[in-house]
């Protein structure tokens, strides 16, 4: 198995698009939007929204004051949307609302998640999934880092039996947890581990601090979400735990 190389955070790559647009006299903005917006009243109480470049569930769920927010956004439009609720394409047609005015106060907490997944830790994302650059040995991230200090607690985001606690190389300590949905949750860089290999453990139960072991240069969680328990099967965590419930 190959390294997985180093964690210096790549230069941003932000779009230019939008300033550009922006200095065209201001006149860019005051363009129609042909095509491009639309909430079309109809007889059920539902409206249609067609997605425009730059949107997303969250945004579109405010603007269009959607019941219970994205979830409930992406949850009626799933099979549209497809299995990535954070991949929707302009031009795409979303049903919004439906009984409305009748479930103004259904909407659980949303502190916690109904399906008892939870983020691994309570902190914003560094280093993005798929963020490219030669430190890394596949060419491109494989995991998301999350911002925390050296012993920041860090919680199983689902219920599952732990695979491994250990030394993981270039990832320095970590835990590998089997969730109960046949994923692997890899937890890296820990500075100590709280679990053992055939340990069952529940979602949100922690499994250890975070830290700065393996290669890295500096502290943070190195959270990873594989199909197999081989490295290469990786998929977006963010996008994973969102397709869980999970706000982050
Ligand atoms: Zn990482």
């Amino acid at each position: 198995m190959s390294a997985h190389a180093k964690h210096r955070r790549p230069k941003t790559r932000r779009a230019t698009r939008g300033a550009a647009l922006a200095t065209v006299g201001g006149a860019a903005l005051a363009l129609p939007l042909i095509g491009a917006t639309g909430a079309q009243a109809a007889d059920s109480g539902t409206t249609t929204y067609t997605v425009k470049s730059g949107d997303t569930l969250a945004k579109i769920a405010k603007s269009q004051n959607v019941d219970g927010g994205w979830q409930q956004l992406y949850k009626d439009n799933k099979s549209v949307i497809g299995g990535n609720a954070s991949l929707i394409t302009p031009g795409t047609k979303l049903t919004v609302g439906g009984a409305s005015g009748t479930a103004t106060a259904t909407q659980a907490s949303t502190a916690s998640t109904g399906s008892g997944y939870v983020k691994p830790v309570d902190a914003s994302i560094g280093t993005q999934y798929h963020s490219s650059g030669s430190m890394w040995s596949s060419g491109y991230h494989t995991g998301t880092d999350f911002v925390v200090s050296t012993g920041t607690p860090v919680k199983a985001v689902a219920n599952g039996t732990v695979v491994s606690a250990g030394d993981g190389g270039a990832y320095g300590n970590q835990v590998v947890i089997k969730n109960a949905d046949g994923y692997y949750a890899q937890y890296a860089h820990l500075s100590s581990l709280g679990v053992s290999a055939g340990q069952t453990v529940t979602a949100d139960q922690q499994i250890g601090l975070s830290g700065s072991t393996g290669n890295v240069t500096g502290p943070h969680l190195h959270f990873e979400i594989r199909t197999t328990a081989s490295y290469g099967s990786d998929v977006d965590p963010v996008a994973y735990l969102r397709s869980h419930g999970v706000t982050i």
